[in-house]
């Protein structure tokens, strides 16, 4: 399969979290060709913050490698990522210190984003990690829209938001 089909799967995973109430990204790790780990945010359910796309699919590569008896080291370094929305600061470090082999994203995050948008995190590894965003990221971003305009009991007065600016604008702002 190709990149483009692994999205649509990721996808759907997002579309599925949208309908359970969830931050709508959907997460794929490829291994050998194969899908290994399938993931979305799970915050709200486990209301656990850290319990984002990414870090559930870490969880099932490690499970998947003790049940086929491999290396788990040696999956991370030849597994490509797919996930619908950038990875945030907290994944793509998790990410690159299990040195993936690649990630394809949807569109930016803004808000968290640990590819570019916030903060470049691979450059504080020495990692050769490729990374190709704005995948499908049309379909990633009306998912999060369609999202952001419905009702998540857990999400915040939506203050939140509209103070939410740049990294520049922070001198007018208060932390
Ligand atoms: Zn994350």
């Amino acid at each position: 399969m190709d990149t483009l089909t692994w999205m649509d799967i990721a996808l759907q995973k997002a579309e599925e979290s949208l309908k359970a109430g969830e931050v709508p990204v959907g997460c794929l790790f490829i291994y050998c060709n194969e899908i290994i780990a399938t993931g979305s945010n799970t915050v709200n359910e486990t209301c656990n913050a850290t319990r984002h796309a990414e870090i559930n699919c870490i969880d099932q590569v490690l499970k998947f490698s003790s049940e086929k008896s491999l290396d788990y080291e040696t999956v991370f370094c030849n597994l490509d990522v797919i996930v619908t929305v950038e990875p945030c600061i907290m994944c793509m470090s998790a990410l690159l210190q299990l040195q993936v082999r690649s990630i394809v994203y949807g569109c930016a995050n803004d808000r968290f984003g640990g590819c570019v948008s916030v903060l470049e995190i691979p450059k504080f590894y020495d990692s050769k990690v490729t990374i190709h965003g704005n995948v499908k990221g049309e379909e990633a971003m009306r998912l999060l829209q369609n999202f952001y305009k419905g009702v998540n009991p857990n999400a915040p007065e939506p203050k939140i938001k509209k103070e939410r600016g740049t990294k520049e604008t922070s001198s007018t702002e208060t932390k």
